[in-house]
């Protein structure tokens, strides 16, 4: 895997004024862009040299945005946020269905656009720096197991399955502190959500899907109305931490 491109940003924008002004924006505060016309190109470019991150349009001249954000999902290990138009609810929250990280909409403010794109850069380097710096470890709680460094969440009969680095990210941070509950400004590792903002919402009904949790009646992830969400397990932690 090329190094070259590993903190770079791709922005799939077919109109070249939205795209000119998405990267100069990112330039100017020193974030390395490139610029895709169409989806076939970034496509054909993802494998060869992942980005950090992909800024996807969803109306594009060859696909359907949304697809590319599931087919990046399913390809490649970097951060996925969805530029878009149209400023319709029901969009963006496919569009994280499809696993996207995060989305903004069009016309954006300047430094709500860094903003978010900084901190899906921090969610996706933290984690990998932990994993690196081998710092693995391992959070067990009611037969189940999480690993930090692979992402892998292992049900109580054994059967696996890797996590995106969103839900990984969120789940890590649920574990990290079993039975307080965790603001939704917490759980997105940044003060200025919306209130309107519904990926965290997204993000643990996707997460509770994957630990078998009844969305009607949570055992597991619990809703704390008008706040966030606790874990209501108790968690022990095996494996080499960082500081000891
Ligand atoms: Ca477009």
């Amino acid at each position: 895997m090329s190094d070259a491109g590993k903190h770079e940003i791709h922005v799939l924008e077919d109109d070249p004024l939205v795209a000119r002004t998405v990267m100069r924006t990112l330039e100017e505060h020193g974030l390395s862009c490139r610029w895709f016309r169409t989806a076939a190109e970034l496509l054909a470019c993802v494998d060869r040299h992942p980005p950090a991150l992909c800024i996807v349009d969803l109306g594009l001249p060859d696909r359907d945005g949304l697809e590319v954000v599931r087919e990046l999902r399913q390809r490649s290990d970097c951060g996925v946020m969805i530029l878009t138009a149209r400023g319709f609810l029901s969009d963006r929250v496919i569009g994280l269905e499809f696993g996207a990280d995060d989305y903004v909409v069009k016309p954006f403010e300047p430094r709500e656009l860094v903003a978010r794109v900084r901190s899906i850069l921090r969610r996706y380097g933290g984690l990998g720096a932990n994993a690196a710096q081998g710092g693995r470890r391992v959070a067990c709680f009611e037969g189940w197991q999480f690993d930090t460094a692979s992402f892998a969440l292992t049900d109580p009969e054994g059967g696996a399955e890797v996590l995106g680095a969103a839900e990984a990210h969120l789940l890590q941070t649920l574990l990290e502190h079993p039975n307080r509950i965790q603001t939704r400004q917490q759980l997105a590792g940044t003060p200025d959500l919306l209130p309107y903002d519904r990926s965290i919402d997204v993000r643990i009904s996707r997460l509770r899907r994957k630990l078998r949790d009844d969305p009607h009646n949570p055992r597991l992830v619990k809703t704390v109305y008008g706040v966030g969400y606790l874990l209501a397990v108790n968690v022990s932690w095996t494996g080499r931490a960082e500081h000891g």
